[in-house]
């Protein structure tokens, strides 16, 4: 369908528009009338950059052809597509960014290639597996392309082969899968122009009242959330959310929406149940029995946390695209009740850094004791580390027999009504050691942060001072979490809340 002039003003869309006037009218709405508001994560800023590093390499992957840059010239890149579409059908080459206008739509393809009479269409989406609204994506791209002239016959959705291991040197060939997507585009493609008309028609009226939910996170988190929340009344303190989800479905279908309303016959699971209680009367659960187990755990016990890296384009030679590489460590050990020792590791050089990171890391947890963890993380990036260092597996094999994760103890054995629902170290902290927490930490507070963080410290353009900065920063992080470790441990074996004065310490610091 094609649209029809009806509408009294017009908005320039693109791509990225459309789909995210897909995703929310309110947020496309916002987008076009209110741009201030806008907040972007650096989360969301971070993955743009990831983007950006897979689509660079995936254009030399496709093959040879001519770039149209511009990124923020729009008017230029659709003055020079047409003369480099031209020269590709006469060398049968492609153009990588050609850029196209329909309809006050404009759309850039990643690559363009002269097929049979008319055009292939090349995507590409650092993803490892396909989705929905990539397929949407490609179409908006083709009904702009055809719509400029320029008739597509072949369109192929290229995403990260996840069996791909990079043999180095810059040998990228294997990364990109190439899916054909002809087919599924032609299905979504006569519904584009209708699209469009509707996204022109909600632009030109007063901002959708839609409130906030799941899609504002699906697929894409949105920049206007801060501004959305504060449009709407307060959050409850205890929405049914608190428990289990498929509880917390069942009871907003039977109409509950605050947990402290829900009658004790509604609630069936135990933990939920204990969650119902908790919440009720304001007193924390703890099973002290089952703590026992903990009680009995061999010196020296060790608090071991890591810090991961992810990337689509492998940076390693023998390294896959997405693979956990492990970088920082941070252990507190107690070595005789009360007595804890702390060592660390964090390489920001931007060599592999998974040898060294195995080796201190061997050296500090020694050969017994108990490997105290919070969650199955650390585990699985043991595991992942044999891989990689099959001369060290014997000893890295070693350690999981030993380790001891603290948070099903914390799932089946306790919980404090301010943890609302959720078990993450983050959250339990402050129930059981008051003056500790996460909210003094600047830049670094999380898993995410501490990865940003890495890649703009071991890039070799950061100046030395800012990457001083950025390795304080993460390692106080990875060190308040093995110290809020302890925290939970001492709580949970001394039944009791502590503080962060009883978690002394000595500092052996071997980083590097
Ligand atoms: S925060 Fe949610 S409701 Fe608000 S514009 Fe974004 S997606 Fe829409």
């Amino acid at each position: 369908m094609e649209p029809e002039n009806k509408l009294t003003r017009t908005f320039r869309l693109s791509k990225s528009k459309i789909m995210a006037g897909l995703q929310c009218h309110k947020r496309l709405w916002l987008q076009t009338h209110r741009p201030e508001l806008c907040k972007v994560s650096e989360e969301s800023e971070h993955i743009f950059r990831m983007g950006h590093l897979f689509g660079d390499l995936a254009r030399s992957l496709m093959g040879q052809g001519e770039l149209i840059g511009h990124e923020r010239d729009i008017a230029r890149a659709l003055d020079e597509t047409p003369a480099a579409l031209a020269r590709a059908q006469l060398q049968g080459t492609l153009v990588f960014e050609p850029a196209f206008a329909h309809y006050e739509v404009c759309a850039r393809a990643d690559g363009f290639e002269p097929y049979g009479d008319g055009w292939h269409m090349r995507e590409v989406k650092a993803a490892t597996s396909d989705k929905d609204y990539f397929y949407v994506d490609c179409a908006v791209q083709v009904w702009v392309a055809e719509g400029a002239g320029y008739p597509v016959r072949q369109v192929s959705l290229g995403i990260v082969n996840n069996r791909f291991v990079y043999p180095g040197s810059g040998l990228y060939d294997g990364l990109l899968r190439e899916l054909d997507a002809t087919e599924p585009v032609a299905r979504l493609k006569p519904s584009i122009g209708r699209i469009v008309v509707q996204l022109q028609a909600m632009l030109a009226g007063d901002e959708p009242d839609i409130r906030t939910g799941e899609h504002c996170t699906n697929p894409y988190e949105c920049p206007f959330i801060e501004h959305c929340r504060s449009q709407e009344p307060p959050q409850l303190e205890y929405p049914v959310e608190i428990f289990h989800f498929a509880t917390a479905r069942r009871l907003r279908r039977a109409g509950y929406t605050d947990a402290l309303t829900v009658p004790v016959a509604e609630v069936k699971q135990p933990r939920d149940l204990r969650i119902l209680h908790a919440t009720r009367t304001g007193i924390p659960f703890l099973d002290k029995e089952f703590m026992q187990e903990l009680v009995a755990l061999p010196y020296p016990r060790h608090f071991l946390d890591f810090e991961t890296l992810q990337s689509s384009v492998p940076l390693w030679a023998g390294t896959r695209p997405f693979q956990q590489i492990p970088f920082q460590w941070s252990c507190h050990t107690e070595t005789a009740p009360g007595v804890f020792t702390h060592e660390e590791f964090l390489d920001v050089s931007g060599e592999l850094p998974v040898r060294a990171f195995a080796e201190t890391l061997l050296r500090v947890l020694g050969t017994h004791g108990a490997v105290l963890v919070y969650s199955a993380f650390e585990r699985t990036q043991l595991k992942g580390l044999y891989e990689l260092l099959p001369h060290l597996r014997p000893a890295l094999s070693a350690l999981v027999p030993r380790l001891v994760d603290l948070l099903p103890y914390a799932r089946l054995g306790y919980y404090h009504p301010e943890m609302k629902g959720s078990w993450s170290i983050k959250q339990v902290l402050p129930t059981v050691c008051p003056d500790l927490g996460y909210s003094d930490l600047q830049e670094v507070a999380d898993g995410r942060a501490a990865q940003r963080a890495w890649w703009e410290a071991s890039d070799p353009a950061t100046p030395e001072t800012r990457r001083d900065e950025l390795r304080n920063k993460m390692l106080r992080y990875c060190h308040r979490d093995t110290l809020a470790m302890v925290a939970v441990y001492r709580a949970f074996t001394l039944a009791r809340q502590v503080s962060a004065a009883e978690l002394g310490e000595t500092t052996g610091a071997i980083a590097q």
